[in-house]
């Protein structure tokens, strides 16, 4: 099964692709109302059951992203969309070289400083995790219609 979906606040339109043994997670995900907070962490909802009436609206928008369940879910549990993670060095090495950074997200635990993103002034946020082999890059999203964190 497909679900076919479309976040009412960034018009972003995700197919979902749900195999039998995955379709927990589209349930565990789903609030009463057939919906889920949307993967970009926009702020938006996506719809969860197919609607025609949200099809016939959601083809004259972009092409949908098409994901499996599973990435779904995590994108949910904020891992980033497909989209958003980067596949190469050279990818973040040119867009950090080229933008300035705007603000960063710092946190002082314990006397400890961690950087959790840096905020480029092209609008693209650089989300950072502590991996085995030092910081990681988890995601790179882009600002638009995004809220505030
Ligand atoms: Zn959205």
């Amino acid at each position: 099964m497909i679900i076919h979906s479309f976040c009412n606040s960034c018009m972003s339109r995700f197919d979902i692709i749900v195999r039998t043994d995955e379709g927990h997670l589209i349930t565990k995900s789903m609030d009463e109302d057939g919906t889920s907070r949307c993967p970009r962490d926009c702020g938006g909802r996506i719809n969860l059951r197919n609607d025609p009436s949200i099809n016939n609206l959601a083809s004259m928008m972009k092409a949908p992203l098409l994901l499996t369940s599973k990435e779904f879910y995590k994108a949910l549990g904020g891992m980033g969309l497909p989209d958003e993670i980067p596949n190469s060095v050279e990818l973040v090495e040119s867009l950090l070289k080229s933008h300035k950074v705007a603000d960063v997200l710092l946190e002082d635990v314990g006397g400890r400083i961690y950087l959790h993103e840096l905020r480029l002034e092209n609008g693209s946020t650089i989300h950072l995790a502590s991996g085995g082999h030092g910081a990681q890059v988890l995601k790179v999203t882009r600002n638009e219609g995004r809220k505030s964190s």
